[in-house]
């Protein structure tokens, strides 16, 4: 027996349960030691009662998504990985009937029939060991192993920004011929959580100026981390939306980190012409928000405006992840590493998922 964490979907019964040790079924699959799991709003929504679902047939869900683990045992037909490999397994399988997910691209699955480790139908991370098939797992390099544990929310941002230039560029023909439609780009990300910050430092690679929005003290670790990769940070609290339109009225980009419905509609004024809002935040309940809707369809016809939701992410969008976090980690020593800041054995793992500091960015559970 192993432990793992579960929960009982739909209510706040969370427990450390003893779990039956996965074992390799087929000759495809890896098992891996779980090293550490990441914790993100997902989880804290699932962990006070809201949106999770545990497999069919069964009443509780071992939750966790975000994974950094260990290979210790492979498959006979397994070619990618040897024992030892540092690794990170995806969270979304396909539903196996519509045509995204034909194409391996279960991110954009049509049926809603998708399940995702730890989150929906099928069980997560948070244990002592897993397996999967080597198809859903990708490789990290020994020298990031210690942020390894940020690929999947990274990944996550690689997908909403590579999105956001998939529509730009076919878009906009000034755009269509450049390798890399963000460099010198100025770009607004709202959020400076995990999600918002890995989005800073990929967005800073591709050569943005970039503006870092939140309510923090300036002199926050999170708002050091934006400046420190060469960012501006902008106070919600003291700059008016009409100033900042004003001194920059030509936003490319916006990159929604809040999940702030009111925040998200008032940033939208921001958006320069031709510009993208993409949203990444999953809003919980929340108080209603009121919008002049004919001033917003008018500012968004006028000015060629687009918004787009994302979720999930595709096994390329984990390679880009990995990549980014290499030339991140060598380009900023020592800054990638400041975003986790809390690190709690598994058997915290009430307070983990409970409790915020107020210096916290990312918390992770550690199983080694
Ligand atoms: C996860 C995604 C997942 C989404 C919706 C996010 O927290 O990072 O992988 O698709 O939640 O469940």
């Amino acid at each position: 027996m192993i432990k793992a964490i579960v929960l009982q979907p739909g209510t706040k019964n969370l427990r450390l349960a003893d779990w039956k040790e996965p074992i390799i079924q087929k000759e495809s699959e890896i098992k891996a030691k779980v090293l550490r799991v990441g914790i993100c709003g997902t989880d804290r929504e699932e962990a006070s009662g809201g949106r999770a679902d545990s497999p069919p047939g069964e009443k509780e869900l071992v939750i966790g998504h975000e994974m950094l683990g260990q290979v210790v045992e492979i498959g006979k037909k397994v070619t990618r990985f040897k024992v030892g490999d540092f690794v990170v397994i995806t969270v979304r399988r396909g539903c196996g009937a519509c045509a995204p997910c034909h194409l391996n691209r279960s991110d954009m699955c049509l049926t809603g029939n998708y399940t995702e480790r730890g989150i929906k139908g099928a069980h997560g991370f948070h244990s002592h060991f897993v397996v999967d098939d080597e198809s859903f797992a990708l490789k990290i390099p020994p020298e990031i192993a210690e942020i390894g544990v940020l690929t999947e929310p990274m990944s996550v941002v690689q997908k909403a920004i590579e999105e956001a230039g998939l529509i730009q560029k076919s878009r906009l023909p000034s755009l269509q011929n450049s390798p890399n439609w963000l460099q010198g780009k100025k770009v607004l990300v709202a959020g400076l959580g995990p999600i918002g910050l890995l989005a800073c430092l990929v967005l800073r690679l591709k050569g943005a100026t970039l503006f870092g929005l939140d309510i923090i003290s300036p002199d926050s670790p999170r708002a050091k981390i934006l400046t420190a990769i060469g960012g501006t940070y902008i106070n919600d609290r003291t700059i008016t939306p009409e100033k900042f339109r004003k001194d920059h009225p030509d936003l490319s980009l916006i990159f929604d980190a809040a999940g702030i419905a009111k925040l998200d509609f008032d940033l939208i004024d921001l958006l320069g012409i031709n510009g993208v809002f993409v949203l990444t935040g999953v809003p919980g309940d929340q108080r209603l928000v009121s919008v002049d809707g004919a001033k917003l369809m008018r500012q968004m016809v006028l000015r060629n405006q687009v918004m787009l939701g994302s979720v999930n992410e595709s096994i390329h969008h984990f390679e880009l992840g990995i990549k980014d976090l290499q030339s991140a980690f060598h380009k900023w020593p020592g800054v990638v590493e400041k975003l986790i800041t809390q690190r709690y054995p598994y058997t915290d793992f009430q307070k983990a998922l409970t409790t915020h500091t107020a210096d916290e960015i990312k918390v992770v559970i550690e199983w080694n």
